[in-house]
């Protein structure tokens, strides 16, 4: 017993470490940026120098997305609050999010929502959860291939199925997945799922994946249903 306090308190220093870290490297980047962006909107600036400039501001964006993610792993666990949650509005509010933020490259979701879908969690994080699946989703899939997201209630459990027609993954990378890091995008950061695992552990939940080369991939999440 004495063991797991340690552990506890050992991640929970590492937790709090890790934040303060990256916070101060996110000042001196966010300074970075600013210059670059002013100097980049040089009206006398050669072309390939524009190029340049945008290169290095993606790459500065890339290193802020770690670290936001690495952020919010690495908060240390506060009074989260625990709240009845309808999936129908989640679900509205991730399609809407991501549509907005004009990741949809042509992709039509498909939402299909049983009434009542409730479940005990922090809504933040219940939406931070299918944010990063849906854009796994749309990452996945080609231009106007469209994602079905559903939630039904069944039995004592709300199942949510997310279905898309994207490239799909071999057994032996679905079997990497959760692992930090782990990605095969250039531009990814292996974080999404690692955060995705987190929270459906947390609320008694279960996630999992199947998924065929060139085919698609269906990922299921099930938590708890909470009576009316
Ligand atoms: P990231 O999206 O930053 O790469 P994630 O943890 O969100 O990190 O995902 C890890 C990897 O899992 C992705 O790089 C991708 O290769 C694979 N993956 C996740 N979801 C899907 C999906 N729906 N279809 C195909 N591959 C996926
Ligand atoms: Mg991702």
């Amino acid at each position: 017993y004495y063991e797991e306090v340690q552990q506890a308190e050992r991640m929970k220093t590492t937790g709090q470490l890790a934040a303060a870290v990256a916070h101060e490297i996110r000042n001196p980047l966010t300074v970075v940026k600013g210059f670059l962006q002013y100097y980049s909107q040089d009206e006398h600036l050669p072309k390939d120098y524009k190029q340049n400039f945008s290169l290095m501001l993606n790459e500065l964006d890339t290193a802020e997305h770690v670290i936001s993610q690495f952020l919010s792993i690495s908060k240390p666990e506060q009074t989260d609050e625990v709240d009845r949650v309808d999936m129908e509005q989640i679900l509205r509010d991730v399609t809407e999010l991501l549509s907005m933020y004009g990741i949809l490259h042509d992709n039509s979701i498909e939402l299909e929502v049983d009434e009542q879908c409730l479940i005990a969690a922090n809504p933040m994080e219940v939406k931070q959860l299918f944010v990063n699946l849906l854009k796994n989703a749309i990452e996945a899939s080609d231009s106007g291939e469209s994602v079905s997201v559903k939630a039904a209630r069944i039995g004592k459990d709300v199942f949510i199925t997310m279905t898309d027609r994207g490239r799909g993954m071999t057994q032996e990378q679905v079997d990497h997945l959760g692992t930090p890091f782990y990605s095969l995008k250039s531009k990814g950061t292996g974080l999404g799922l690692m955060i995705c695992y987190n929270i459906v552990e947390r609320y008694d939940g279960h996630i999992h994946f199947e998924s065929e080369p060139g085919e698609g991939t269906t990922v299921t999440v099930r938590f708890p249903l909470v009576q009316q």
